[in-house]
């Protein structure tokens, strides 16, 4: 896709990421959260299967159960974020910054 300045057409055109920086990061937290609490029920099964092993199992089955729950889950929510922050600042924010004569302006949806 190739942006053009609607004042100028230029296509030296940048974007500014204010709202994706900020929804990626919020996104990473609540998709972590999510992942967590998800996680932790999964951890419960890898206790289960650990018990097996004895209390240590229990502990390790818990444990990376819910770090991993917790790192695809932030993963998974840092993407999210990122795609409606670059929608915002597209399309709403006036984000998109022609460098040739500095107009700011919003995509059409
Ligand atoms: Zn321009």
């Amino acid at each position: 896709m190739s942006l053009q300045c609607p004042r100028c057409n230029s296509p030296k055109i940048a974007t500014l990421r204010t709202a994706t920086k900020i929804t990626a990061a919020v996104g990473a937290v609540g998709g972590a959260a999510r992942g967590v609490s998800t996680a932790l029920a999964g951890g419960q099964v890898g206790a289960s299967l650990g018990a097996i092993a004895g209390p240590i199992g229990i502990t390790l089955g818990t444990v990376s159960g819910a770090i991993l729950g917790g790192l695809a889950g932030g993963v998974g929510g840092c993407a999210l974020g990122a795609q409606l922050g670059e929608q915002l600042d597209r399309h709403v924010l006036a984000n998109n910054l022609c460098l040739a004569c500095n107009h700011r302006f919003n995509l059409p949806a």
